[in-house]
């Protein structure tokens, strides 16, 4: 604007001059007025004529304009040329219906272009009318045209390029072998003119011919040399687009069409589906990414175009180029247009399915590699990881794997629904990974086991410890829907071998799980001393329906005992198999398989047979012992198992209260109403029942609360660690009061010494089991070992605590002036 009006305002001031020369000087004469009229209409067919490039939405004209007012310098004084150049230029542009703006432009600069012709010409001592010699004329000539032409240039260039924002460099340079050719061929022309104006004027009317046909030569080769540019170019922006990559084809596409089309701004709207987005960028790069509803507006114009291919396909878009101005497309560049979509439609198409063949490999890959439901990896990742771990050479530190099986995780499956049941797997699955370091890795083996891979131990001695760390995270209970979950787990952690790689690896975590269930700890740490390496427990699957057949399960008992009188007062059953190839298997390590077979019920059916009939066998020896059996959470599902144990009962003649059933607290004895039912049909028909492995669940108190129970059993756990601490002697001494005030029995589990029996008894529990009694054993043996009795007296396993006879020395927690302590048992030998 500031150039247009400087340009404008010089231009009024040189009008202002002429007409002021023209006032004051002689008087007009009619031929004064028709040449002026001619010089008019030459500026007028000379502004008409002219070569229009467009670059965005202006346009860069040549015309001939300046060919007419030096030919009228030649016949006419320059005030006159100037004011005549102002309004031929003005009639030709208003015919053209430029705008205001341009208009004003075009009329202004030629208007000083002329001026600035006339004072060259005047310092030459310019004749007018056209005089002298052929010599005299070429210099004076040369010099006003070379001036025009670069006074032109030096006015439009830095307009046009500010207006569309085009590099000023490149207008200089663009066509410049071409335009030098025709300033050269105008300034001839010219001269031409002049010396047959000088000759004869008549001659004047070759001078439009030779105009035309050169007009005409420097147009076609014009049009024809940016023609074959822009072709050349449309190849080499489809080629471009050529990519895999779909941001790099939007990208170059906008950047390529810009150029191509010479365009203010380009946009690309994609639809694919439900996404739309829109790209729009401009020759500096992209200036929009995002939702088209969410593009800001632009002022101008936009020419459309959609985006399909020639197959007819369904189109992929719409690709728009944005003009500031109002601009028609030549039917070169429609066609270009046209050519350069369907390439940009071929690329997006190309590089979508380039995009999603590369997805479905990556899901694929990383389906291979991970768990659906939690999205942990999966055991053939942990695998493949840890054997690249193990047979690096220089590999940082230790590697170590720790090995998580939850408890009674199908019990939350099986009474809560499948659906709950993954909820639980993904909580612990999100906790095992918030709670593990970057470099260790979390997997899921199936079911409700997982793995974490400790890489980069400082010291082997640390992977027990990070192991600890990260079962931390499994002691707050899990919330479904307000309803509180404890994870119990067992776990075994082991450091990597020297040989065997990962699957040695693998069994010694799985070894050392094992050996914390069997211990009833949270967590073992795998020692090879302990390694027996015997059968897998996955390996026992497919030996149970025989075992079922084949009566390979037996029963041990093991004696509970009065802890002060050392009489035995019950004898808990606890399952064998006598496998014919293995030998002897301990219930840790086919209780779950069993648990998970169908063959549960047949199993708890042959076991309970072997109890009663145990007890039968000792009370007809005249030991009437009630006989404890261990109950598995999900034959509490089972609403037919009170019915089977009732008809059991029945079929060996024994009364109800000589049964105890061990239930273990899980989600399953606290939450369910089938569970409740079945707990209560046990205690309508007079069967004792005793809450196992106490102390060790989150619910302990809800649990008791709820379910009938009549005996509460001291997890071994506490009873290992009550000389030692103070937690778990605490832990002891409120569950005895806890048992006092509900009147239940409470029986310490693991006894293994005198000093911890009489650490319970002081602290008010009443019965033990343990080592220090008797081992588990087979019915018969333990029916030898009540008759040979401890001391001489038959029934009993050890001595008395206090001497027969001595007062009774009450513990701190003991009612002195309670019933005596035969009384709280009631299940004491008859
Ligand atoms: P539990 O009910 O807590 O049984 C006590 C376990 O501690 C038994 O292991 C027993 O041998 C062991 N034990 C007894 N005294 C001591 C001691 O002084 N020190 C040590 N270290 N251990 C002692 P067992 O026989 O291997 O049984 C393991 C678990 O298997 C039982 O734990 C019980 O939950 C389950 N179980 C056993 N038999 C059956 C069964 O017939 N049915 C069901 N459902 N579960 C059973
Ligand atoms: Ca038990
Ligand atoms: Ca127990």
């Amino acid at each position: 604007m500031l150039l247009v009006g400087l340009v404008v305002v010089s231009a009024a001031a040189a009008a202002a001059i002429s007409i002021g020369a023209i006032v004051t000087g002689p008087d007009l004469t009619f031929d004064d007025l028709s040449t002026a009229a001619k010089l008019t209409f030459l500026v007028a067919v000379g502004a008409t004529v002219n070569v229009r490039i467009r670059i965005r939405a202006s346009t860069r004209a040549t015309s001939w304009t300046e060919v007419a007012f030096l030919i009228g310098l030649a016949v006419a004084p320059t005030p006159w040329v100037i004011l005549c150049t102002g309004l031929g230029v003005g009639i030709a542009r208003v015919l053209l219906r430029l705008a205001p703006m341009k208009l004003a432009f075009g009329i202004a600069k030629d208007m000083l272009l002329a001026g600035t012709a006339g004072l060259v010409l005047a310092l030459f001592e310019w004749q007018c009318p056209i005089a002298g010699t052929a010599q005299r004329l070429i210099v004076p000539l040369a010099v006003a045209y070379l001036a025009t032409v670069v006074l032109d240039e030096l006015l439009t260039l830095p307009v046009l390029a500010l207006a569309t924002h085009v590099r000023l460099r490149g207008l200089f340079t663009e066509h410049w072998d071409l335009r030098i050719a025709s300033a050269v061929a105008r300034f001839l022309v010219i001269l031409c003119t002049m010396l047959i104006l000088r000759v004869d004027t008549s001659l004047l009317l070759v001078v439009p011919p030779l105009v035309l046909s050169l007009h005409l030569a420097y147009s076609s080769r014009v049009r024809s040399r940016s023609e074959q540019a822009a072709w050349q170019r449309l190849a080499t922006a489809t080629d471009a687009l050529n990519d895999v990559n779909l941001e790099a084809v939007l990208s170059t596409a906008i950047s390529s069409a810009t150029e191509l089309f010479s365009a203010d701004a380009v946009e690309v709207e994609l639809h694919d589906g439900s996404v739309h987005r829109t790209i729009r960028g401009k020759a500096t790069g992209i200036t929009f990414d995002g939702p088209p509803d969410e593009a800001p507006d632009l002022s101008g114009n936009f020419i459309p175009v959609r985006l399909d291919g020639h197959d007819g396909g369904p189109d992929v878009g719409t690709l728009r180029l944005h003009f500031r101005g109002p601009v028609k497309l030549s039917e070169r560049e429609q066609y270009t247009l046209q050519t350069f979509a369907s390439a940009l439609c071929t690329a997006i198409r190309n590089a979508s399915a380039y995009a999603e063949l590369v997805r479905v490999a990556d899901a694929n890959a990383h389906a291979a590699a991970h768990d659906a439901l939690t999205g942990l990896a999966n055991r053939r990742h942990l695998l493949d990881l840890g054997t690249r771990q193990l047979s690096q050479h220089h590999a940082d530190g230790v590697t170590a794997l720790l090995l998580i099986d939850l408890n009674h995780f199908k019990e939350v499956n099986d009474t809560l629904g499948h659906a709950a049941g993954d909820r639980v797997l993904i909580q612990v699955a999100d906790r095992l990974r918030a709670a593990v370091q970057e470099e260790d890795l979390v997997a899921r083996l199936g079911g409700d086991e997982f793995a974490v891979l400790f890489r980069g131990l400082p010291a082997p001695a640390m992977a027990a410890h990070r192991a600890e760390a990260v079962l931390a995270a499994l002691h707050v209970p899990i919330d479904l829907d307000g309803m509180r979950i404890s994870v119990e787990a067992s776990s075994g952690i082991a450091v990597a071998p020297g040989s065997g790689g990962m699957t040695e690896l693998l069994r010694r975590a799985d070894v050392a799980m094992y050996q914390a269930k069997r211990a009833g700890q949270r967590i073992a740490t795998y020692t090879p001393a302990r390694d027996t390496a015997d059968v897998g427990r996955l390996a026992l699957g497919g030996d149970l329906p025989r075992a079922v057949a084949d009566h390979e399960f037996s029963v041990n008992f093991q004696p509970i005992v009065d802890l002060n009188t050392g009489e035995v007062v019950a004898a808990e059953a606890l399952a064998r198999w006598q496998h014919p190839a293995h030998g002897t298997i301990d219930p840790f390590r086919f209780l779950e398989t069993v648990e998970r077979s169908g063959l549960l019920p047949a199993f708890a059916e042959a076991v309970l047979d072997q109890s009663l009939e145990a007890a039968n066998s000792w009370r007809e020896a005249g030991f009437d012992l009630p006989v404890a059996v261990n109950v598995s959470p999900r034959s509490l599902l089972d609403a037919r198992f009170p019915d089977s144990v009732l008809a059991r009962l029945n079929a060996h003649d024994l009364p109800p209260d000589r049964l105890i059933l061990e239930l273990t607290e899980t989600l399953a004895i606290s939450q369910l109403e089938v569970v409740d039912q079945v707990l209560g049909q046990f205690r309508q028909a007079g069967i004792r029942l005793a809450l196992d492995d106490f102390g060790t669940g989150y619910s302990s108190l809800s649990a008791l609360s709820r379910i009938p129970v009549h005996e509460l059993k001291i997890d071994r756990a506490f009873v290992m660690a009550m000389e030692t601490s103070t937690e778990a002697a605490a832990v002891i001494r409120s569950t005895v009061d806890l048992g006092r005030s509900l009147d239940l029995v409470v029986v310490a589990e693991g006894v293994e010494s005198e000093p911890q029996r009489r650490a319970l008894w002081d602290l008010g529990c009443s019965a033990g089991q343990g080592h220090l009694f008797a081992r588990p054993m087979p019915a018969p043996r333990l029916l030898a070992a009540l008759h040979r009795g401890s001391g001489g007296r038959p029934g009993s396993l050890a001595p008395p605590l206090h001497d027969e006879g001595a007062v009774i020395r009450f513990s701190p927690g003991r009612r002195p002036n309670g019933r005596g302590r035969a009384d709280r048992l009631p299940h004491l030998p008859a």
